[in-house]
């Protein structure tokens, strides 16, 4: 007999995202031109003024480890930042660096949710929200989302038992791009208090925003700051992906526990991007605005490309860097050599194998028949591409 694998393991997927990553990259590899338009990470460099501030790190040897809860000087420019943002007051206790916004989330969930608790999640949603949730030992129930994207908070407080700890919500949000009102977060919040739960909020899409969107925080509510675990990072707002730097407030006891598990798994976040990140939030900001007008510019290109195309539908955005879309009337139709296209997964490898293009399906965030691209490439690549999905789909007998 062999040796068993962990069983709690059993049910825990790899990242999709990932997965997909590694596939095309083995396809570039060995020399076909495929056009990735499924990764989540800005196309930007780092701007200049942060990775200066990275390489004096580098050079002055802060190359240590630090204390777990991330530099002071990081931790003061996060509190500085919340408040003039988000407008929400919190104390150097109340807040922890972490290794990454994913990290955040995997300390913060592992802090609240315990075996056999339960934890709503809004679907469509981010491909690790579930697998997150199980890796603590509770246990992930999806409520459906409006066919608009908006938050179903009928579904939403239908899904509360009494073992529910935690509900997770991410605005601007991957996949959709959807960027909750203000009012519906209000009523969110008045279901966490009637209930007793924990609202995860994951903003780090906050500053990718497009005209006429307002960011609204969960923290900002005074009223629920007990309850509200604010997840943010340096990724997305500051092109920081490989930095691997992201940041959580919350209560005391809350982000103590979640340093726990910091401390216990990574030990302290890197040392070299918290420099670059105090650089980040307190040098100027002149890169992030350019690179949002940059994103609605493609925004607006591929909303409508897609739209142009026969039996696709795509809202518009309202803000992150993913279009997603309802290529619903495509399953069931048929490749030219006779194939079936059954399912959002079997369409998206009909389009990566003969269009060469590599997009997420629907399912990998819980709503089959839709699709999701990222438009974190330059609008030669996007036009290139759309002309690749649409010759795809106009080949396919429906
Ligand atoms: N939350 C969401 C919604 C994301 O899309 C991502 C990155 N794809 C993360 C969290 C994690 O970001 P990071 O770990 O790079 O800070």
């Amino acid at each position: 007999m062999s040796t068993q694998l962990s069983s709690r393991m059993k049910n825990i997927s790899a990242s999709a995202t990932t997965a997909l990553f590694a596939r095309v990259d083995d396809m570039k590899r060995s020399g076909i031109d495929v056009i990735s338009l499924n990764v989540g990470e800005p196309d930007f460099p780092t701007p200049e003024n942060i990775k200066a501030e990275g390489i004096k790190a580098i050079e002055d040897d802060f190359t240590k480890y630090t204390n777990a809860r991330g530099i002071a000087p990081l931790r003061e420019a996060i509190l500085k930042k919340v408040k003039e943002d988000n407008g929400a007051e919190y104390t150097m206790d109340e807040v922890t660096v972490t290794t990454g916004a994913k990290q955040s989330l995997s300390a913060a969930i592992m802090a609240v949710v315990g075996d056999g608790d339960e934890v709503i999640i809004p679907i469509p949603c981010y491909v690790s929200y579930p697998d997150i949730v199980k890796l603590a030992g509770g246990t992930p129930v999806f409520a459906k989302r409006n066919e608009d994207f908006s938050l179903d908070l009928d579904a939403i407080a239908g899904a509360v038992t009494s073992n529910t700890k935690a509900i997770i919500i991410c605005s601007p949000d991957n996949p959709t791009g959807a960027v909750y009102s203000e009012e519906s977060l209000r009523k969110l919040a008045d279901i966490a208090v009637k209930n007793d739960i924990f609202i995860v909020s994951d903003e780090i899409y906050e500053k990718i925003i497009f005209s006429g969107n307002k960011h609204f925080s969960l923290s900002s509510i005074p009223e629920i700051k007990d309850r509200v675990i604010l997840v943010n990072g340096f990724s997305k707002t500051y092109s920081m992906t490989g930095w691997r730097l992201g940041y959580l407030c919350a209560r005391k006891d809350v982000i103590s526990t979640a340093v726990k598990v910091q401390s216990q798994t990574t030990t302290t976040p890197p040392s070299i991007s918290q420099i670059a990140a105090v650089e980040a939030l307190t040098g100027p900001q002149d890169s992030v605005s350019e690179m949002v007008a940059e994103f609605e510019k493609r925004k607006n290109f591929v909303v409508e490309g897609l739209n142009e195309i026969s039996g696709v539908k795509c809202h518009d955005i309202q803000g992150a860097f993913y279009a997603f879309f309802d290529l619903r009337s495509y399953i069931g139709a048929t490749t030219e050599d006779g194939k079936v296209i059954e399912n959002d997964s079997m369409l998206c490898e009909y389009l990566l194998e003969k269009s060469h293009v590599a997009i997420m399906p629907g399912s990998a965030y819980f709503a089959p028949g839709y699709a999701r691209i990222s438009f974190a490439s330059s609008m030669e690549v996007l036009k290139k591409a759309l002309e690749r999905i649409k010759s795809g789909l106009n080949a396919l007998k429906c």
